[in-house]
């Protein structure tokens, strides 16, 4: 009998935790941790941010949805590892142990990296449910005395559809209130151009969204590097400073604190560098999935930015994480599993939206190509990203991971395969490594 856990419940632990609760035999136990007693759909934390949703729309409480579905759940912070020992401690004191471990703890916000900047700064964030909270609270503050909005990202990011949905959804909203004559907006980015993303050369994306963004007069700052913020300004590295009476900056991302403290297991910024099946490279116990795992970013910008883990990639590294982890534990026979990376984007704009498709998100090295990349705009983006947040939600409630309707509805629709047969791999033939 196994106990394999998952640190994490957020976009590509929960989905781990129930695929893995679908592939193993009931004799295995699955365990789930998470320091968040409720599972967050993310990418709606920009309309709660904007007092267009309530929180508890986009949350689950996870101890209902693991006793329903049969996992073992340990709410608390991981605050140490010892993948030699396959022990793990929660919050200093709880020793658990494990079999196979599934890293999915997302990202740290490196506010400290631009003084002024982040929640205990001047600057809004919308990337955990209480920035979101204190980042609306400012909003209705904002709206009773509206000025200069500034909207952005720091040097490093590599997450900009969030900046780009909210920059482009306070606009929206600002008109909709009759406020927008008193807010001058700017979108500030460290990207070479809008629309880049942190994928380059997605056809049609630069021309789509420099017109969105002509079309609503948002003033854009490209290659801008962010050096501080103080109470009403926020300096750029050439000298500029832009007055704000509201500013929401994306932060860069960097891996926690309990991975970056062991040994060989992250790189310099924490992520953790991981085999095509996802499989860490040298703790053959250790699988990871999601933001916490590194990724190259083949394209050279002027200021310095990253790829970008979207929502939907993952999902699909949770499905071939769970996938590999049941096929090393002898539960089926069957090729490992690969990712394709390839990645799709619902932007939601207000009325319209944008849907970026990079596939893969990393183009071939040799050809410098990717099968497919191109962007739509339409209003049907926002439906289907609204449509798209309920069958998650639904998917989250009813303990489903990467269903195979779905993965088939992904090919039909947009021609993506989510993943594919690790061909090199031997079955079951790493179930025995050893760690260290
Ligand atoms: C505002 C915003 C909007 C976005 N919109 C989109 C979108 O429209 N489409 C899209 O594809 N992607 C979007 N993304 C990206 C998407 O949200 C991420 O790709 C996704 O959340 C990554 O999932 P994850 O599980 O790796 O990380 P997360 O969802 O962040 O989950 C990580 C979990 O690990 C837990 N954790 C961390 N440390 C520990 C610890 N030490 N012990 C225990 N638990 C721990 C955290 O509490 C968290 O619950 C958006 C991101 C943001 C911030």
């Amino acid at each position: 009998m196994a106990n394999v856990v998952v640190i994490g419940a957020g976009l590509a632990g929960l989905p781990t935790a129930y695929e893995l609760r679908h592939w193993l035999p009931k004799r295995h136990t699955v365990t789930l941790i998470s320091n968040e007693s409720k599972f967050t759909f993310i990418p709606g934390l920009i309309q709660v941010a904007l007092n267009l949703k309530s929180l508890d729309h986009i949350q689950l409480d996870l101890s209902r949805l693991a006793q329903r579905h049969q996992l073992n759940w340990v709410h608390g912070r991981v605050t140490n590892l010892t993948p030699d020992r396959k022990q793990l401690v929660i919050e200093e004191s709880l020793v658990i142990e494990y079999d196979y471990l599934a890293i999915a703890t997302g990202a740290a916000l490196a506010f400290d990296q631009i003084s002024g900047s982040g929640p205990n700064g001047y600057t809004q964030s919308v990337c955990t449910p209480h920035h979101a909270l204190a980042a609306r609270q400012a909003w209705l503050d904002f709206l009773k005395n509206p000025g200069p909005l500034v909207v952005g990202a720091a040097p490093g990011v590599g997450c900009f559809g969030p900046a780009y949905e909210f920059v482009l959804m306070a606009e929206h909203e600002l008109r909709r209130l009759g406020l927008r004559q008193q807010v001058p907006i700017t979108y500030i980015t460290p990207e070479p151009y809008v629309g880049h993303l942190g994928v380059s050369n997605i056809q049609h994306s630069q021309k789509l969204t420099t017109a969105l963004m002509q079309e609503r007069e948002i003033k854009v700052i490209e290659n801008a590097e962010i050096t501080a913020v103080n109470q009403q300004t926020i300096t750029l590295a050439d000298g500029r400073t832009l007055p704000f009476a509201y500013s929401m900056i994306l932060p860069t991302f960097r891996g926690v604190d309990f991975v970056r403290a062991v040994p060989g297991l992250a790189d310099d910024q924490g992520f953790i560098p991981v085999l095509p099946n996802q499989r860490h490279p040298q703790f053959s116990t250790i699988y990871a999935a999601g933001v916490s795992t590194q990724l190259e970013q083949p394209d050279q910008t002027p200021i310095p930015i990253t790829s970008p883990k979207s929502g939907q990639m993952a999902e699909t590294m949770a499905a071939a994480v769970a996938h590999n982890i049941a096929v090393e534990l002898g539960a089926m026979r069957a090729p490992l599993q690969v990712p394709t990376l390839d990645a799709l984007c619902f932007a939601e704009f207000g009325q319209t939206g944008i849907a970026y498709i990079a596939a893969p998100v990393l183009p071939d090295p040799e050809t410098g190509k990717r099968k497919r990349s191109y962007a739509v705009r339409g209003p049907w983006v926002v439906w289907v990203k609204t449509a798209f947040e309920h069958y998650f939600m639904l998917k989250m409630r009813s303990g489903l991971g990467m269903p195979w309707f779905e993965k088939l509805g992904l090919r039909a629709l947009f021609g993506l395969k989510m993943l594919k047969a690790d061909t090199s791999s031997v079955v079951g033939s790493r179930a025995t490594g050893v760690d260290g």
